[in-house]
């Protein structure tokens, strides 16, 4: 990782972005199968990034809470890992990018129930699974973890949210029942999954997510102390680099340079290891289900600072 000498002091060159990245006209699309999410404003944009000095920079509409979606799979990775000293988890859930959408049924069909990552739908709710042998209530749990890394109250499960995407879940519904099919679920699939979309739809902001992330950036120590060891920090950096970004994860890190997970809320959380954790969120999205101002915006942002793992 470098730090270009000539990089502009962190506040105006977020205010700067701001200014340059806002969407001013309605392009891109919202994800089919939560119509909650369709009613967030085209032109939201915010950006925050937390150093491993301590410090929080913001612009924009970083203290707008959004919905973080598949940017809870970062989290309930680290929390599994956390109790996970014999390695049980890799053995139901690989590490390889999936190179198709992140809730396709073929690919988990075609190789035996056990998916591809934890980033992709089927591999989420295997962890989910794994989260609830320590608590049915992982989803509370999940928000409690949230809570106590970005270090305030703010976020919440937006449980109306939520209940409208369970209406919907047919697919994700599927996944859990092949799952339990081939005997890689333990609890009843139902339960999974009402869990999952409950993490899923925590309300955060960019100022929070960024911070609760910081622990990624830092060895795995994060604002409220050690999460996760050093080397077990690094593979989830690893993981986000090659999975994070949907079937896009190439084009990402050809653009940032950059382990980043996202979510179709239109948040991406970035990592710089050893300096920042970064979030970004502008909610409309591009055909693989990544934020469209938000990658832009990274890719600025790193050409800019030099902030890259390669
Ligand atoms: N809850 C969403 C789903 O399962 C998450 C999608 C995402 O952000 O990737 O469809």
């Amino acid at each position: 990782m470098t730090v270009a000498i000539a990089a502009p002091p962190l506040g105006p060159l977020l205010h700067d972005l701001v200014r340059n990245h806002r969407p001013r006209r309605e392009t891109g699309s919202v994800p089919a199968n939560i119509p909650f999410l369709a009613d967030v404003p085209f032109n939201k944009f915010g950006i925050a990034v937390a150093t491993t000095s301590g410090q929080v920079f913001s612009s924009g509409d970083a203290d707008v809470p959004f919905s973080i979606q598949s940017i809870s799979k970062v989290f309930t990775l680290a929390m599994a890992l956390q109790g996970d000293t014999t390695g049980r988890l890799w053995s139901r859930v690989l590490r390889e990018p999936s190179g198709t959408p992140f809730n396709s049924l073929v690919q988990l069909e075609a190789e035996h129930g056990i998916p591809r990552n934890p980033f992709i739908n089927a591999g989420a709710l295997v962890v989910t699974d794994h989260l609830m042998e320590g608590t049915y209530d992982a989803a509370a749990w999940v928000l409690r973890f949230l809570t106590a890394q970005a270090g305030i109250s703010g976020p919440y499960i937006d449980e109306a949210a939520a209940a409208s995407e369970l209406s919907g879940s047919s697919r994700n519904l599927a996944l859990a029942h092949f799952l339990k099919d081939f005997g890689n679920l333990k609890r009843p699939a139902e339960a999974v999954v009402e869990n999952y979309v409950r993490h899923c739809s925590i309300m955060m902001t960019c100022v929070e997510l960024a911070k609760a992330g910081l622990f990624l950036a830092g060895e795995g120590r994060g604002t409220a102390g050690p999460v996760l060891s050093p080397s077990d920090a690094k593979r989830v950096g690893s993981i986000m680099l090659t999975c994070g970004m949907y079937d896009a994860a190439g084009e990402f890190a050809y653009r940032v340079g950059l382990p980043g997970k996202s979510g179709v809320g239109g948040g991406i959380l970035v990592i710089v290891p050893g300096e920042c954790s970064i979030c970004v969120w502008s909610p409309r999205l591009d055909g693989k289900g990544n934020s469209l101002a938000g990658t832009a915006a990274l890719a600025d942002l790193s050409d800019r600072t030099g902030w890259s793992v390669f």
